[in-house]
């Protein structure tokens, strides 16, 4: 039961976005690239896997594999005529139904392995198969939403997760928190008119949907206030993120008191990573992890599971991935980040992280405008 679960499945690192540059198609003055497939090669997230193999680490780890999915689990997110034509399209030899979601030959049941990995561990949570635990899913999930795949995100995977679960095991109140860079615009609009699920993206502010920033959209109907965005300045490092999660993550989980805490885990706030501009290290990945799993503590008996989604950094993502594995299986290995220092010299100055800790408080204030009025934090 104390055991931390990792959830990972060879053929999903087989999924391939045709011949990209970074995400830019090939054509019209996109030079082919030599030796290169774009920013969302199988290499980052193989390598996660790969470093907590070498380290040893897998062997304190419960090593999952994805559940099955079926089109009873995909029709509970997404509409019957996109998973129609989504697999359609992916028996004819592959295409993009939406935006930079390009896919192949197969890519559909890649896709569903991926949803899979997310489920298993989900459901092995709720059930105390495991503590907790991390589902290494590709492709990610969090910009698809019912009906239109985009970034790289082809089927809704936490969404899938969370109906599923609701299926099996009756749940009501579940708080998705999305660490990614960019902002969670699917599982956004898969919840987005309802009270039974919290959706919070901290994401660089209008990077990803381009120009979105997300601050004014709370929720709709019966969802209005379950929607939370915390767009922060590109150039945001350790310590705005920090007290992001703090001034608004903390107390928004604290007033929802969820039943399950699901983190939507993009690794691409680091410091390196090509498609964003954040200067995040994996101590950071490691305090975030820490604070969702004392949240989790307080509010849902310690259910806590996260599920991967972008992080293009190759060489880095892995360090910032076993950190947080580390972490949430209080297992310490002899992995050092070699390069921990270098980000940490990085940070943004003290009139900077006034600045973003003064913009931070100003969006806090919004999101629990009575609680700031008496002069609470
Ligand atoms: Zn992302």
């Amino acid at each position: 039961m104390s055991e931390t679960g990792f959830y990972t499945d060879e053929r999903t690192f087989w999924h391939s976005t045709g011949v990209q540059a970074l995400f830019l198609p090939i054509g019209d003055w996109v030079q082919p690239p030599t030796g290169s497939y774009g920013a969302d090669t199988p290499d980052s997230k193989r390598r996660f896997l790969n470093l907590v193999q070498a380290s040893g680490l897998s062997r304190d780890l419960y090593m999952g594999g994805p559940a099955e999915v079926t089109r009873d689990d995909l029709l509970r997110v997404h509409t019957a005529d996109y998973v129609t034509r989504f697999k359609a399209t992916s028996d004819a030899g592959g295409g993009d139904l939406g935006t930079l979601a390009p896919f192949s030959k197969g890519g559909f049941e890649i896709a569903c392995v991926g949803a899979g990995l997310a489920m298993a561990l989900v459901d092995d949570v709720l059930s105390g198969t495991v503590a907790n635990g991390y589902a290494l899913c590709r492709p990610g999930g969090h910009h698809c939403t019912a009906d239109v795949p985009m970034g790289f995100c082809l089927l809704a995977n936490v969404a899938i997760a969370i109906e599923a679960a609701r299926a099996r095991h009756g749940l009501s109140r579940v708080a998705v928190v999305d660490w990614d860079v960019h902002h969670g615009n699917g599982t956004q609009s898969i919840f987005y008119e309802r009270a039974d699920t919290l959706t919070i993206s901290v994401h660089q502010d209008r990077c990803f949907p381009p120009g979105y920033n997300g601050l004014e959209d709370r929720g709709a109907g019966a969802g209005a206030g379950y929607n939370i965005n915390i767009p922060l300045l590109a150039g945001s490092g350790h310590d705005a993120y920090v007290y992001a999660f703090d001034k608004i993550v903390l107390p928004a989980l604290e007033r929802f008191g969820p039943e399950l805490i699901v983190v939507s885990s993009g690794l691409d706030a680091s410091a390196v990573d090509p498609l964003a501009r954040m200067l995040l290290h994996s101590d950071t990945y490691r305090d975030l992890t820490k604070t969702m799993m004392a949240a989790a503590d307080r509010l849902c008996a310690g259910r806590l599971a996260l599920v991967h989604e972008g992080g293009y950094a190759e060489a880095y993502l892995p360090f910032c991935g076993h950190r947080i594995m580390e972490t949430l299986s209080g297992v310490t290995t002899e992995v050092v980040d070699p390069v921990l220092d270098f980000f940490k010299a990085q940070q943004p100055g003290e009139r900077l992280v006034a600045f973003q800790r003064q913009l931070i408080d100003e969006m806090a204030a919004q999101f629990a405008p009575a609680a700031a009025a008496r002069g609470e934090r």
